[in-house]
């Protein structure tokens, strides 16, 4: 049997404000967000801006997120908007994890802001190497962090939720029905603002409720979702955490600020989509064979189509010519406000098998992507764009981070 580990979850204080905060500092000037009311948001000029992030104080006045930035001027009148600096922030992150792959070589990236850390030995005082870690932090880049500290991905999860910011905390097995338990059962991972409502119904409201309720009854109104929560109740960290890693698709999505109703248009924001899906899938050093797009149109009226490939690739013009494609065969003319790009049926880079019915010259635009990925990383996204993105207003390469995974990034146009 696998010997029991000790599983620390790391999660950074309001992550983007934090991360802008120090990027400031960087640049010598003092301005903490996090004291004031400030959000991140998108441009408030055009429709789509939203609250992505938000300070205490600006909390405090009532501003949530996802709230329009309209909504939230007037909940708090002085409120502060910062235009997100994905870039920033992924680098932030990569540092982060770059800082924690010194403490173990097991880390496992949860989302920008959030990753596990795992540990084997048994003999060492895990609390105290959590205090090292968080203050190192503090002192060294300037933000703070939560630790959870247990021995699954599920409480250390649930640990770190506790009281913030920059507190350790432990849940371990034993600790379940003192610390979790007595938790509004919204609290629980993977209890969303859907299932909580649902469960209120069933007369379960905190997490110790949901533990102790009608098992069947549960199942019953909530199948499989139902068993999941179920389990975590208990701190039984089950198949989500263990797939986390194994990504079924990779997605990206943008909600346009004017109504789409030129084909040229509709391509351009198509392929601006696909730079960004083409980027991670590299990244991840993935391949895929299918892909997918969605439209909604003016009146929301939404509709989905995907193709499959005859091989497996990672190739930006690959999936844009697939897009662009299975575009033409759905759009009805319609205007459109929002549109969405997925790739999915995904195996890793080194499976790979040479297919006859793959084009002559994919080894060399996967060499092109690769040189490209590499220039942009280095040198911004805006560094090599396609021609055709000049003075037109689209973004070239639209989304910063993945959105799937994290769903509050939404790409920006
Ligand atoms: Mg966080």
């Amino acid at each position: 049997m696998k010997p029991e580990s000790t599983v620390m979850h790391i999660d950074v204080n309001s992550a983007f404000l934090s991360w802008h905060t120090a990027y400031y500092k960087q640049m010598g000037i003092e301005n903490d967000f996090l004291e004031k009311p400030t959000v991140i948001g998108g441009n408030e000029k055009k429709r789509h801006g939203i609250v992505l992030a938000k300070s205490i104080p600006a909390k405090k006045s009532g501003v949530k997120t996802g709230q329009s930035l309209m909504e939230a001027k007037i909940a708090c009148p002085n409120l502060e908007i910062i235009y997100p600096r994905y870039d920033v922030y992924v680098k932030a992150s990569k540092s982060l994890r770059e800082f924690l792959k010194t403490y173990t070589p097991d880390v496992d990236v949860f989302s920008i802001d959030e990753c596990f850390l795992n540990f084997t030995d048994k003999n060492k005082n895990y609390e105290k190497l959590a205090y090292e870690i968080k203050n190192t932090i503090k002192k060294n880049f300037g933000y703070t962090v939560n630790v959870g500290i247990s021995t699954n991905k599920l409480l250390a999860k649930q640990a770190s939720e506790f009281e913030k910011p920059d507190k350790i905390h432990t849940l371990y097995k034993e600790e379940i029905k003192t610390k979790l338990w007595p938790l509004d059962v919204s609290e629980l991972f993977m209890i969303g603002r859907r299932t909580a409502p649902k469960l209120k119904k069933l007369g379960i409201s905190t997490i110790g409720d949901l533990a102790n309720c009608d098992y069947n009854l549960l199942i019953a109104s909530l199948k499989s979702h139902g068993k999941l929560i179920y389990d975590y109740a208990w701190g039984i960290d089950n198949s989500i955490f263990r797939e986390e890693h194994d990504i079924k698709g990779i997605g990206n999505g943008s909600t346009i600020s004017f109504d789409v109703e030129e084909r040229q248009v509709a391509y351009k924001i198509i392929m601006s989509l696909c730079e960004n899906v083409g980027i991670r899938l590299r990244k991840e050093n993935k391949l895929c064979k299918v892909v997918s797009i969605g439209i909604k149109s003016k009146d929301f009226k939404y509709s989905i189509k995907q193709k499959k490939i005859n091989y497996y690739t990672s190739s930006t013009e690959e999936i844009i010519e697939t897009a662009k494609y299975l575009f033409d065969v759905l759009w009805d003319q319609s205007p459109i406000r929002h549109m969405n790009v997925r790739v999915s049926d995904l195996i890793d880079r080194k499976n790979k098998q040479i297919n006859f019915f793959e084009k002559e010259n994919a080894l060399e635009k996967e060499k092109l992507d690769e040189a490209i990925d590499k220039i942009r990383e280095k040198y911004g996204s805006y560094s090599i764009i396609k021609a055709s993105y000049l003075d037109s207003g689209i973004e070239p390469v639209m989304g910063g981070y993945p959105s799937e995974e994290y769903p509050d990034m939404k790409s920006i146009l």
